[in-house]
């Protein structure tokens, strides 16, 4: 079983402002994070999977159990992958941005762009990397709930923002 203290957010909910309103972490973190792990536990308890780590039940199931995994797992990745204005360096940078920029912008509904060891790929809905063998490097959440109260219909302005001023590229260093 699971609860959101096992997944902190790396920083207070208004550090990333005014790229991502307090108010979106807010939601973000505790309705939509907070949302996955309770569907997930109810889908779990009594289960086999009841005390599997999260990457076994991504591995392992498929269907509404692994959307809710996979979608703690990829939440948990992406407020990871955030903090403003970090300069770490990095080679290939500028690549790396256009083709996360081209990905993401590539998305249609919901879902996700990702950097691997093997390149830059989006995935759908909840579909993450790791299901298919691929450790994520850096991911960007295109779904409309990471964007919408601060950029409303304007994604390619929130994708903007991300990728000139949100991104821990420390982080992303340090995974590939
Ligand atoms: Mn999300």
């Amino acid at each position: 079983m699971f609860s959101l203290d096992q997944f902190p957010l790396p920083w207070p909910a208004d550090a990333l402002e005014p790229y991502i309103s307090a108010r979106t972490i807010g939601f973000h973190y505790e309705k939509h994070l907070g949302g996955y792990i309770k569907n997930l536990n109810a889908l779990i308890a009594g289960t086999e999977f009841e005390n599997m780590l999260l990457i076994e039940i991504i591995q392992k199931t498929g269907g509404k159990t692994f959307n809710n995994a996979a979608q703690i797992y990829n939440h948990d990745f992406f407020f990871k992958c955030l903090k403003k204005d970090d300069a770490t360096p990095l080679e290939n940078k500028e690549k790396i941005k256009a083709d996360i920029r081209t990905a993401a912008n590539g998305v249609f509904g919901s879902g996700w762009a990702w950097l691997t060891a093997a390149g830059v790929e989006t995935t759908a809905n909840a579909d993450t990397p790791i299901a298919h063998g691929r450790m994520p490097a850096l991911c960007l959440d295109v779904w409309e709930h990471a964007y919408y109260l601060d950029y409303q219909n304007r994604r390619n302005d929130f994708i903007d923002a991300f990728l000139e001023h949100l991104v821990n590229w420390e982080f992303v260093a340090g995974n590939l």
